[in-house]
Protein backbone atom coordinates (compact mmCIF):
# COMPACT_ATOMS: atom_id res chain seq x y z
CA UNK A 1 0.00 0.00 0.00
CA UNK A 2 1.03 3.55 -1.01
CA UNK A 3 2.34 5.81 1.81
CA UNK A 4 -0.26 8.55 3.98
CA UNK A 5 1.65 12.03 3.52
CA UNK A 6 1.45 11.76 6.97
CA UNK A 7 3.60 8.03 6.89
CA UNK A 8 6.15 10.43 4.23
CA UNK A 9 6.28 13.04 7.12
CA UNK A 10 7.04 10.39 9.60
CA UNK A 11 9.54 8.99 7.04
CA UNK A 12 10.66 12.84 6.72
CA UNK A 13 10.69 11.98 2.94
CA UNK A 14 8.49 15.70 2.89
CA UNK A 15 9.33 18.25 4.92
CA UNK A 16 7.18 19.39 8.24
CA UNK A 17 7.62 21.82 11.43
CA UNK A 18 8.13 19.42 14.72
CA UNK A 19 6.99 20.43 17.37
CA UNK A 20 7.57 17.00 19.36
CA UNK A 21 8.13 13.71 18.68
CA UNK A 22 9.13 10.26 20.57
CA UNK A 23 8.77 6.06 20.36
CA UNK A 24 4.91 6.14 19.71
CA UNK A 25 3.65 9.68 18.12
CA UNK A 26 4.82 12.79 16.27
CA UNK A 27 3.16 16.48 16.43
CA UNK A 28 3.99 19.12 13.43
CA UNK A 29 2.80 22.28 12.73
CA UNK A 30 -0.58 22.12 10.36
CA UNK A 31 0.51 23.48 7.25
CA UNK A 32 -2.80 25.52 6.56
CA UNK A 33 -3.63 26.38 10.22
CA UNK A 34 -7.29 27.53 10.99
CA UNK A 35 -6.00 29.63 14.90
CA UNK A 36 -2.78 31.10 15.64
CA UNK A 37 -1.23 28.01 16.65
CA UNK A 38 -2.31 25.43 14.94
CA UNK A 39 -0.46 21.86 15.12
CA UNK A 40 -0.92 18.08 14.03
CA UNK A 41 -0.64 15.47 16.96
CA UNK A 42 -0.51 11.94 15.03
CA UNK A 43 0.75 7.79 16.17
CA UNK A 44 3.58 6.64 14.06
CA UNK A 45 1.31 3.50 13.61
CA UNK A 46 -0.76 4.15 10.36
CA UNK A 47 -4.21 4.02 12.06
CA UNK A 48 -6.38 5.24 9.51
CA UNK A 49 -9.16 6.79 11.93
CA UNK A 50 -10.71 6.66 15.34
CA UNK A 51 -13.42 4.47 14.29
CA UNK A 52 -10.51 1.58 12.45
CA UNK A 53 -8.56 1.79 16.36
CA UNK A 54 -8.84 -1.82 18.19
CA UNK A 55 -8.49 -2.42 21.20
CA UNK A 56 -4.46 -3.64 20.73
CA UNK A 57 -4.35 0.60 19.88
CA UNK A 58 -5.11 1.64 23.38
CA UNK A 59 -1.61 2.12 24.18
CA UNK A 60 -1.08 4.45 21.92
CA UNK A 61 -4.51 5.97 22.02
CA UNK A 62 -3.46 6.86 25.36
CA UNK A 63 0.09 7.84 24.69
CA UNK A 64 -1.31 10.68 22.17
CA UNK A 65 -3.99 11.93 24.78
CA UNK A 66 -1.69 12.49 27.15
CA UNK A 67 0.86 14.01 25.21
CA UNK A 68 -1.93 16.36 23.42
CA UNK A 69 -1.82 17.77 27.04
CA UNK A 70 1.71 17.78 27.03
CA UNK A 71 2.31 19.65 23.56
CA UNK A 72 -0.62 22.31 24.25
CA UNK A 73 1.35 23.08 27.51
CA UNK A 74 4.95 23.43 25.74
CA UNK A 75 3.35 25.65 22.58
CA UNK A 76 1.91 28.24 25.84
CA UNK A 77 -1.85 27.14 25.71
CA UNK A 78 -2.48 25.80 28.55
CA UNK A 79 -3.53 29.16 30.79
CA UNK A 80 -5.83 30.17 28.09
CA UNK A 81 -7.19 26.71 26.57
CA UNK A 82 -7.17 24.89 23.74
CA UNK A 83 -9.10 22.67 21.56
CA UNK A 84 -9.00 19.23 20.30
CA UNK A 85 -10.32 18.17 17.17
CA UNK A 86 -10.07 14.80 15.10
CA UNK A 87 -12.14 14.55 12.47
CA UNK A 88 -13.22 10.95 10.94
CA UNK A 89 -14.60 10.19 8.06
CA UNK A 90 -16.64 12.50 4.89
CA UNK A 91 -18.84 14.53 6.99
CA UNK A 92 -16.69 15.48 9.42
CA UNK A 93 -14.22 16.91 6.92
CA UNK A 94 -11.34 14.33 6.76
CA UNK A 95 -8.86 14.57 4.63
CA UNK A 96 -5.90 12.79 5.13
CA UNK A 97 -6.23 8.92 6.09
CA UNK A 98 -3.94 8.54 9.21
CA UNK A 99 -5.47 9.54 13.06
CA UNK A 100 -4.27 12.91 13.59
CA UNK A 101 -5.48 15.38 16.52
CA UNK A 102 -5.84 18.62 16.02
CA UNK A 103 -4.33 21.06 18.83
CA UNK A 104 -5.66 24.40 18.28
CA UNK A 105 -5.36 27.51 20.22
CA UNK A 106 -4.48 31.74 20.45
CA UNK A 107 -8.00 32.45 19.92
CA UNK A 108 -11.46 32.32 20.94
CA UNK A 109 -12.92 29.31 19.68
CA UNK A 110 -16.46 29.44 18.65
CA UNK A 111 -19.53 26.26 19.40
CA UNK A 112 -21.19 24.85 17.65
CA UNK A 113 -18.18 23.99 15.51
CA UNK A 114 -18.91 24.81 11.45
P1 LIG B 1 -8.32 16.60 8.29
O1 LIG B 1 -9.15 17.49 7.41
O2 LIG B 1 -8.84 16.46 9.69
O3 LIG B 1 -8.02 15.27 7.64
O4 LIG B 1 -6.93 17.36 8.49
C1 LIG B 1 -5.85 17.24 7.63
C2 LIG B 1 -4.95 18.39 7.93
O5 LIG B 1 -3.68 18.15 7.34
C3 LIG B 1 -5.43 19.74 7.37
O6 LIG B 1 -5.62 20.66 8.45
C4 LIG B 1 -4.30 20.17 6.45
O7 LIG B 1 -4.07 21.56 6.46
C5 LIG B 1 -3.12 19.38 7.00
N1 LIG B 1 -2.04 19.14 6.06
C6 LIG B 1 -2.13 18.71 4.79
N2 LIG B 1 -0.91 18.57 4.25
C7 LIG B 1 -0.02 18.92 5.22
C8 LIG B 1 1.41 18.97 5.28
N3 LIG B 1 2.18 18.65 4.22
N4 LIG B 1 1.99 19.39 6.43
C9 LIG B 1 1.22 19.73 7.49
N5 LIG B 1 -0.12 19.68 7.50
C10 LIG B 1 -0.74 19.28 6.38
Amino acid sequence: MSKTLFEKIIAREIPAQIVYEDDLVIAFRDINPQAPTHVLLIPKKPISRIAEATPEDHKVLGHLMLKAGEVAEKLGLKQNGFRLVFNNGADAGEAVPHLHCHILGGRKMTWPPG
